[in-house]
């Protein structure tokens, strides 16, 4: 152990501990503990940063190591905690660190304030209080429900809420002290911010269908069911109006999407009055339908020259799951599988 003593800081966020004497629960505490392969390690219980698992090596070469996202970290971190209560995340090297995947977090400033909505709701549900009591921001800890940078940033989407009227504010010129109650305003923004309920199993799968991504369709779906969801997929050759209403009622049941981008040889049949293949349109349409009802998509894409060409520059932002032929039952399934599971944990099935 570190001088035989607690180390004084988190190593993620930089919280300092305090005395076991002023100590409250939630405080930063650590836990001696080893990994399997017998290296000295922390079990870290973060207010920030949840619960993870650091060895001692990797916490005394953190604060060397030159990671620009910390506050990025902290906030996965916070997430992975939040699906994954009983297997804390390891961080065995500083790579695991540079492994997480920021896309599942708030990014735009309309994303925060959704997401600091839901977590004053959570806050005021989750402790039995009034619709009405007052919360404090003082500790911060809503600053990784938003992946804010600091906790200037957490009061600046608080003064955003506060003029969109959603929430009262009693902010001070600091924003140390700073509270609010939620306004009826607000609360009717969180229902609908919520109204989309999903059955908490389901995972749609966007995809157009020939010959080319019959395997991918085989190996998508038995990755998706290993991982404890169901997965759906429909044929969408005709694309008709009772299928439509379908594809639509299964996105919005589903806990989240997974939209493939390969592209299909385009077919410009003179004698059909539609082109057939080329970019997939439908695929676009749902993945679009599925992120305006505030559902996760996870992006996967043929490796090839023609497919990666014609990616819509919106999509190519995104970080996606490239895959080959030869990456089917290999290293694509590995790299799906882990995806699902640190973004959403093991499925319900
Ligand atoms: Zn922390």
């Amino acid at each position: 152990m570190l001088n035989g003593n607690e180390p004084p800081q988190c190593p993620v966020c930089d919280i300092r501990a305090k005395s076991q004497k002023e100590r409250l629960p939630g405080d930063l505490i650590f836990v001696p503990a080893e990994t399997p392969e017998g290296m000295a390690s922390y079990k870290v219980q973060c207010p920030s940063c949840g619960v993870f698992v650091i060895t001692e090596d990797v916490y005394k070469d953190l604060p060397t190591a030159k990671l620009p996202n910390k506050h990025l970290c902290s906030a996965w971190l916070y997430q992975y905690t939040k699906t994954h209560q009983k297997d804390p995340f390891k961080i065995y090297e500083i790579d695991d660190l540079r492994k997480m995947d920021f896309s599942i977090l708030p990014k735009t400033v309309t994303d925060k304030k959704e997401a600091l909505m839901i977590a004053l709701a959570e806050f005021i549900e989750n402790k039995n209080k009034a619709y009405t009591d007052i919360i404090h921001f003082k500790d911060g800890h809503f600053i990784p429900e938003i992946a804010a940078k600091s906790f200037d940033e957490l009061i600046s989407i608080v003064r955003l809420l506060a003029s969109d009227e959603l929430i009262t504010s009693h902010l001070t010129l600091n924003g140390e002290g700073s509270a609010c109650t939620i306004t009826s305003k607000g609360w009717e923004r969180i229902d609908s911010y919520r109204k989309v309920k999903t059955d908490g199993k389901t995972v749609f799968v966007a995809m157009w269908f020939d010959k080319t991504t019959e395997l991918y369709r085989k190996h998508v779906s038995d990755i998706i069911l290993k991982c404890g969801y169901n997965p759906i997929i429909i044929d969408q050759h005709d694309y008709e109006g009772y299928i439509m209403d379908q594809v639509l009622h299964q996105i919005k049941i589903a806990k989240f999407i997974v939209a493939d981008y390969t592209v299909m040889p385009e077919d410009d049949n003179k004698e059909h009055p539609k082109v057939k293949g080329g970019s997939r349109g439908g695929v676009y349409f749902e993945a679009g339908f599925a992120k305006g009802l505030n559902k996760k998509v996870i992006v996967t894409c043929k490796n090839d020259e023609g497919s990666k060409r014609r990616l819509h520059f919106d999509i190519e932002q995104i970080n996606r799951i490239e895959w080959t032929d030869e990456d089917l039952g290999g290293k694509f399934n590995e790299k799906l599988e882990s995806r699902i599971l640190n973004v959403f944990g093991k499925g319900p099935l």
